[in-house]
């Protein structure tokens, strides 16, 4: 560098970014920082079932990346990163360009799991009649299931709706689908399961209430289906067979590693994942950290949750500002365990901890039903101030 200063390449703007990129500003007379993403707003994954129910403007749960690199005097390239030389310090970006680095940080994020047949036509968006979206990256899911709602009103007739994925995120998406579209007559809406329960990992309660929650929200779980192929003119067809013609199917699959990460030359973990310490600095490559989604902390598993990725986000910052000082990055132990307020469809939400869930069906036979109605409204309540004020924040 000319002017002496380290240069530090922050790769995606999620939600561990955004604790750096805030605190960058501190550190520009030691480093010229550039934040790399495709992206100008970021979604804030926890109101996302939200704006899908029609609670929140998408606007609501954005935050302007840019915006927040401006203020700490960040460099803001908006394009992706493809590759990676971890020898020569290079990072690849979709515009032809590269970028040289001293220290880099990746927070990129994971993509849905889509099987093979199926990706095509869920980048593509449509298959016939049927509307296709990933449930990430939010901002072309919002954009694809506005312009959806948007031509309901042209299109009389019953609508048949899947949501492809049961994890938690899954279940959100679909009891905020049934909300949204509760006015329409003859809306079916599916959930397609590849497990025999919902949330088989989670305390029997806690996927037994939501499956009632599903039930009582009128979307019909469908186990053990794995969705192996659609066909023209819009029908989701499983691996055994089963057909469903739908008009719209969402895909909420779980987490895969995005794909460049596998040339990067950075050591992974069996998923594909950056592989890295509890100091999130990488397994194989010291100056470069990662963390949310795509890295994985070997000594620490915990699920790829928007939750451990926020968490993440002090201590990478802290690190960060440690290597460029020279000093030696410092271990961060994440929490055990995580509470999750998960989103029922209407302004009510379930709060899952340590194998416990409280809130919607679970515990409704100790409460009852008035006391319970009013402790799900209270989470709900909880719930968005603190998502409020995570998006205020930045
Ligand atoms: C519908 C839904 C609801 C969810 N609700 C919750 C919830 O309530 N609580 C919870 O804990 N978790 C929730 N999750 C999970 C949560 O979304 C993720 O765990 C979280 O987003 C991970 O954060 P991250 O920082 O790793 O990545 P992300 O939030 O995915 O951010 C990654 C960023 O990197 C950018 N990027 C991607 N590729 C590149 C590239 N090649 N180069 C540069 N930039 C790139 C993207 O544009 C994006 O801005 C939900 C998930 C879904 C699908």
């Amino acid at each position: 560098m000319d002017d002496g200063r380290r240069r530090l390449v922050l790769l995606g703007g999620g939600h561990s970014h955004l604790a750096v990129v805030a605190a960058a500003g501190q550190w520009t007379a030691a480093a010229e920082v550039t934040l790399v993403s495709p992206d100008v707003r970021t979604a804030y994954s926890g109101m996302v079932p939200g704006v899908i129910a029609g609670h929140y403007a998408i606007d609501d749960c954005l935050i302007d990346v840019a915006r927040l690199a401006a203020r700490s005097k960040v460099r803001f390239l908006q394009a992706a990163a493809t590759g990676l030389d971890p020898l020569r310090r290079i990072v690849r970006l979709d515009d032809g360009g590269t970028l040289d680095y001293d220290l880099l940080s990746i927070d990129v994020g994971a993509t849905p799991r889509i099987p093979d047949a199926v990706a095509g036509a869920v980048l593509h968006g449509q298959c016939g009649g049927l509307t296709l979206a990933p449930c990430k990256p939010f901002p072309l899911l919002i954009e694809r299931l506005d312009r959806f709602f948007a031509s309901l009103p042209g299109q009389p007739g019953p609508i048949e709706a899947c949501v492809v994925g049961a994890g938690l995120a899954g279940i959100e998406v679909a009891l905020a689908l049934a909300f949204r579209l509760r006015h329409r007559p003859s809306t079916r809406i599916r959930l397609l399961s590849g497990e025999a329960r919902l949330l088989p990992a989670a305390a029997h309660g806690i996927g037994s209430a939501l499956e009632r929650a599903c039930h009582e929200a009128g979307v019909e779980v469908v186990p053990d289906c794995r969705i192996a192929t659609v066909e023209p003119p819009g029908t989701l067809v499983a691996a055994d067979g089963r057909r469903f013609p739908a008009r719209l199917a969402l895909f909420a699959t779980g987490a895969a590693a995005p794909a460049w990460l596998a040339h990067s030359g950075l050591m992974l973990d069996p998923r594909g994942f950056i592989a890295v310490e509890p100091t999130l600095a990488s397994v194989s490559h010291p100056e470069v950290f990662a963390a949310g989604d795509c890295a994985s902390v070997l000594q620490h598993p915990r699920p790829k949750a928007g939750v451990y990725a926020v968490r993440q986000g002090l201590p990478l910052a802290d690190n960060l500002r440690r290597a460029l000082a020279g000093e030696r990055p410092v271990p961060f132990s994440p929490q055990r365990e995580a509470l999750a307020l998960a989103a029922l469809g209407p302004r009510s939400a379930i709060a899952i901890r340590n194998g416990w869930a409280l809130g919607g069906p679970a515990g409704r036979r100790w409460l009852g039903h008035g006391l319970s109605g009013r402790l799900s409204r209270q989470l709900w309540r909880w719930k968005d101030r603190i998502d409020q004020a995570f998006v205020g924040r930045y």
